[in-house]
């Protein structure tokens, strides 16, 4: 990356920081006027995080639906389905979700789907889709290698971020990884900054891992 444009994106990010980093719509028009002064360098997605479902209404998609015409809009998302934290009420979640889902499957946009505990939930609405789905990632994937075998199968993406040096479960992330379940082709890497980071000193993190953490790494991280 140029100086100029290692610049840029130190300026965006501190201004994003400023503008809260949520997932609603607000977020999202900020996002896109963000994009716009950056033209062909910044691109945005558009959606409502499941915690805001609460407040999507019809407004909320006739305004979705213009900001996901805007070419720089590379996804629909996060949208998806938490049932671990429910800031708002499971109807309503299931609701915006397969809302934004059939939103993505109109306009042929890549959904960016965020899924807590409710892997079940979500197959079950992009199953109704399944002949028109566009491609999807789960970002942030936290569930079961079972879950994650499933999604492949459905021809999902799986997003994986820091939370794999936190994963303790024996059947989880890092054992779909090892056993190629998750095939590198349909793997995306993901900072989903500023929360999940690799905790490099978890006494987890296996020998061979470890031996190959350059002084540099270690100083990112
Ligand atoms: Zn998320």
């Amino acid at each position: 990356m140029s100086n100029s444009g290692a610049g840029r994106l130190s300026q965006t990010r501190s201004r994003s920081l400023q503008a809260g980093l949520k997932n609603d719509l607000k977020s999202s028009k900020e996002a896109e006027k963000l994009s716009s002064e950056h033209s062909g360098f910044l691109y945005f997605t558009a959606g409502v995080h499941p915690h805001e479902a609460k407040h999507f209404t019809d407004e909320t998609s006739a305004v979705l639906r213009t900001l996901l015409e805007n070419p720089q809009c590379v996804a629909v998302g996060e949208c998806g389905l938490d049932f671990n934290r429910n800031f708002s009420s499971r109807e309503d979640q299931l609701s915006a979700f397969e809302k934004q889902v059939a939103l993505a499957c109109e306009l042929q946009k890549p959904l960016f789907i965020h899924e807590r505990e409710a892997s079940v939930e979500m197959v079950e609405i992009l199953e109704k889709y399944a002949d028109q789905l566009p491609r999807a990632v789960i970002h942030c994937f936290t569930g079961t290698a079972d879950e994650a075998k499933k999604d492949i199968d459905m021809g999902l993406y799986i997003g994986l971020t820091g939370f794999l040096w936190k994963d303790r479960s024996d059947k989880g992330v890092r054992y779909a990884l090892e056993n190629g379940i998750i095939p590198l082709e349909r793997l995306l890497l993901e900072t989903d900054a500023p929360y999940m980071y690799p905790k490099i000193n978890d006494k987890k993190v296996p020998a061979t891992v470890r031996e190959t953490f350059t002084e540099k790494v270690i100083f990112w991280f």
